[in-house]
């Protein structure tokens, strides 16, 4: 099932069957068995490179590694990126990778060679620019180090860390992007300043902990946090300065809640930012937040989106709140491309710039067609996408 309804976007926006065609299935879709002899073994992990649609520039999106990882999860995310670089105006295209294996007891090495094979056999889309990997779930900076010591090209991988060409505030882009997004809609839907919100978040991984740490350093209380084996409460607020240098929620001894607990909280606003389908028809329904600000992909089920809809509690959706890591990718790629450096305020000003301005938008079409924030926002990207396709010729 795509993630964007065509055939609802299609009663707002004039899509028309040629990019309804182009738009209903992935540009491309490839498969690879990455095999590595291992200490006498094999170590090997079924890989998916997908680009849903390249027309507005190229194909930009993470690597995730997970045991989980499919090629119908991987053209989902790809299909998502489509919509969040064009709603975002970033003229990039989505792409997206999926390496399914569990990145928890692979030694290091194992990893490394991985990679490289990864790149070996990805290389012509990595030196040709058609594709443009970053980290996701399961990777991280120094996994995108690897790749630029295969391919020498500096622009054609992202998230890569400072000192070899990565950008100042990458690492908290995303969680910047998503902190700002629960900022403007806390304002403008709940009539709250930062100072006034409580906020609980799923997830203590590199999104999770620098959206709990921006809106815990604008003056909001955190409640709540959890992470795979814990999920902490304090109603007064969770000390997030001092949490910041655990590793994992493990290594604290807060006050424990269960996971499901956390995302029923009264909270003003609810932040998925670990993994996909967690708020479903059931939390939906009994959630006590005010507001969900979706910073985790695909973190919402039709079912529970549908409840949520005649509940009356607004969605921020992922494409536009967690744009900021991809906003500032764009950067990184801009930097890499040019040689110029970029400062950290830069970083924000770019995320904040971009996503407010998405936003506003967004609530505009809110408001004339009366429709939720997530097809307001798909009502949008469509239709930038679309108008790339007249503008190329496509259609
Ligand atoms: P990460 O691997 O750094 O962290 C994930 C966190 O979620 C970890 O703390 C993990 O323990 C926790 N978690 C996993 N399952 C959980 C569960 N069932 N309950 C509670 N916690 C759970 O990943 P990340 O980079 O922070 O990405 C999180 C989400 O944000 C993903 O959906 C990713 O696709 C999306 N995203 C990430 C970026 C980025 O720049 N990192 C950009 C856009 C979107």
């Amino acid at each position: 099932m795509s993630v964007v309804d065509l055939e609802l976007v299609s009663k707002y926006v004039d899509i028309g069957d040629e990019a309804r065609q182009l738009l209903g299935k992935s540009e491309q879709e490839h498969y690879a068995n990455l095999s590595l002899k291992w200490e006498g073994g094999l170590i090997q992990a079924d890989t998916y490179v997908v680009f849903h649609c390249a027309v507005r520039g190229p194909a930009k999106g993470g690597i995730r590694m997970s045991d989980r990882v499919s090629m119908e999860e991987t053209r989902r995310l790809a299909e998502l990126m489509t919509y969040k670089c064009a709603l975002a105006k970033i003229p990039f295209g989505g792409g997206k990778s999926g390496i399914c294996i569990s990145p928890k007891n692979l030694p290091m090495e194992a990893r490394r060679a991985l990679i490289r094979e990864y790149v070996h056999i990805f290389e012509p889309f990595l030196r040709s620019g058609a594709y443009i990997p970053a980290p996701d779930l399961g990777t991280t900076p120094s996994d995108m180090a690897t790749i630029y010591g295969r391919t020498h090209m500096p622009e054609s991988v992202t998230g890569k860390p400072p000192r070899i060409g990565g950008l100042p505030g990458r690492e908290e882009a995303t969680g910047y992007g998503v902190a700002t997004s629960v900022r403007m809609a806390a304002a403008d839907i709940l009539g709250k300043t930062p100072a006034d919100l409580t906020v609980a978040v799923q997830g203590f991984g590199n999104v999770g902990r620098w959206t709990a740490k921006f809106l815990h350093d604008w003056g909001a209380k955190v409640v709540a946090i959890s992470d795979i084996g814990k999920a902490v409460y304090m109603e007064e607020g969770l000390p997030i300065a001092e949490m910041i240098a655990a590793k994992t929620l493990a290594e604290t001894s807060l006050p424990e809640i269960t996971h499901d607990e956390l995302l029923l909280l009264p909270v003003d606003a609810l932040v998925p930012a670990a993994v996909e389908n967690v708020i479903t028809d059931s939390v939906a329904d009994n959630t006590g937040a005010k507001l969900i600000v979706e910073a985790a992909n695909d973190p919402t089920t039709h079912e529970g989106d549908c409840i949520l809809q005649a509940r009356g509690i607004p969605a921020i959706p992922d494409i536009l709140a967690n744009a900021g890591g991809v906003i500032a990718s764009y950067i990184e790629w801009r930097q890499a491309k040019s040689g110029s450096l970029t400062e950290r305020s830069e970083t924000y000003a770019a995320i904040e710039k971009q996503i407010t301005s998405a936003y506003r938008e967004m609530i505009g079409v809110v408001s004339r067609e009366n429709v939720s924030h997530r097809l307001a926002s798909h009502i949008l990207s469509v239709n930038e996408v679309v108008e790339s396709m007249r503008d190329r010729s496509w259609i």
